[in-house]
């Protein structure tokens, strides 16, 4: 408490001894919120701040003190009047549709009000903040345009607080042209951070799209060659057991001579999908060729992973794979399974392609396990 009260009185001082218009006081609360719009957005969108409800809080916390900022460098009306732009980091929020920092931020805006004096206008302040947020998320979840959204969160924002500056100093006309300037300042800085808030967020949502597209196969959605070596570098320092299966499907040069090559990416499609449906969350499914697949899967036994393969190979063998046309066509696949612990992955994938073309000289639709540290072929 002593310590804002040391700087409400510094506040204090600094007004009194100034000629400083209400617009110029109102520009300045907006450089703020405008910084912590930037601020604001930033942290929403790391990646660095741990459990995802600790960075609510967190961003909770910033937008709440960036609002007791801006109140604190308010345009003030009389003792108990104040008029600022405290409602701007909370539309961010609502815009982000981050309910759990909204409600943080909302409770620290509205309750440090009573900070600059306990009077019947910090409570009606109070109500109106809660009002200001309740509203922002009707907002937030009706309206999907997102520049009209973000537009209309402002405007109700003003709305609400001009509504509590009338209804704390009375209709005079002193006080319009003070609510015309808040209403000039706002709309002015809510554009502005309207702009760069959808700016941010498409920035964003691109940087995320490219990133998908770079660790992924186009056509299956697993992940690519190049993610696969990103993946699989660590292998040898881990020290840990682990399989690499490489699979390779059996005569699908004939199903792009017979039926076509769309008809192919169509089987490689339904081909990638019972991989994932096949394997678990954590084993590691990408697509390194045109159809040939690898597959790691840690820690399993080679009695274990050469069950999984089975399962696998039995699932595609079963499966009827449609064409554009509606018909169905079955294919098999030919597995190979290196196992073994802290091996270089390159040791292990050549490995893995040995047993693989054992697999195809055998006849093909079958599995062949071998172990990386004993180069032992383990039956089945
Ligand atoms: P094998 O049993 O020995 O593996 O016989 P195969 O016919 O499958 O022989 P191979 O693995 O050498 O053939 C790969 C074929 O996969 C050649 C190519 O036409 C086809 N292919 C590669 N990439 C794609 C792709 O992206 N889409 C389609 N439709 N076909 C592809
Ligand atoms: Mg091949
Ligand atoms: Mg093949």
């Amino acid at each position: 408490m002593t310590f804002f009260s040391a700087l409400l009185r510094l506040k204090y001082r600094y007004f009194e001894g100034s000629d400083i218009v209400p617009f110029t006081a109102l520009l300045l609360n907006a450089s703020v919120a405008f910084t912590g719009f930037y601020l604001i957005s930033k942290l929403y969108h790391s990646e660095h701040f741990g459990p995802f409800r600790f960075r609510g809080f967190l961003i909770g916390l910033l937008t709440g003190a960036i609002g007791l900022f801006l109140m604190m460098n308010a345009v003030q009306v009389n003792g108990e009047v104040r008029v600022d732009l405290r409602y701007l980091p909370l539309v961010l929020l609502a815009f982000y549709g981050a309910r759990f920092p909204l409600l943080i931020a909302t409770m620290i805006v509205a309750s440090t009000r009573f900070l600059f004096g306990v009077t019947d206008q910090a409570v009606i302040a109070f109500i109106a903040t809660f009002i200001v947020s309740v509203g922002m998320w009707w907002i937030h979840r009706h309206i999907h345009h997102l520049l009209w959204q973000s537009m209309l969160l402002h405007v109700w924002a003003l709305f609400v607080t001009s509504v509590s500056i009338f209804i704390n100093l009375g209709w005079d006309t002193a006080y319009i042209e003070l609510v015309l300037t808040f209403w000039t300042v706002g709309l002015l800085v809510g554009t502005l951070a309207s702009l760069l808030a959808i700016d941010l967020e498409k920035a964003t949502q691109r940087a995320k799209a490219y990133k998908h597209s770079a660790e992924r196969d186009h056509l299956t959605g697993l992940f690519n060659r190049r993610m696969w070596e990103e993946r699989t570098l660590s292998l040898v320092s881990e020290r840990r057991t682990y399989n690499i299966l490489a699979l390779d499907i059996d005569h699908f040069k004939h199903v792009n001579d017979t039926y076509g090559h769309p008809n192919g990416d169509l089987v490689l499609k339904r081909f990638a999908e019972l991989l994932k449906i096949e394997t678990r969350a954590h084993d590691i499914v990408a697509r390194i060729g045109g159809e040939e697949f690898v597959i790691l899967i840690y820690d399993l036994s080679p009695e274990k992973v050469a069950k999984v393969a089975e399962r696998i190979r039995k699932r595609i063998a079963a499966e009827a794979f449609t064409l554009s046309d509606g018909t169905t066509i079955q294919i098999s696949v030919s597995i190979g399974i290196a196992h073994g612990n802290a091996l270089p992955v390159e040791s292990m994938s050549s490995l893995a392609d040995t047993a693989l073309y054992e697999a195809k000289d055998q006849g093909r639709n079958r599995t062949v396990v071998r172990h990386a540290n004993a180069h032992r072929l383990i039956p089945h």
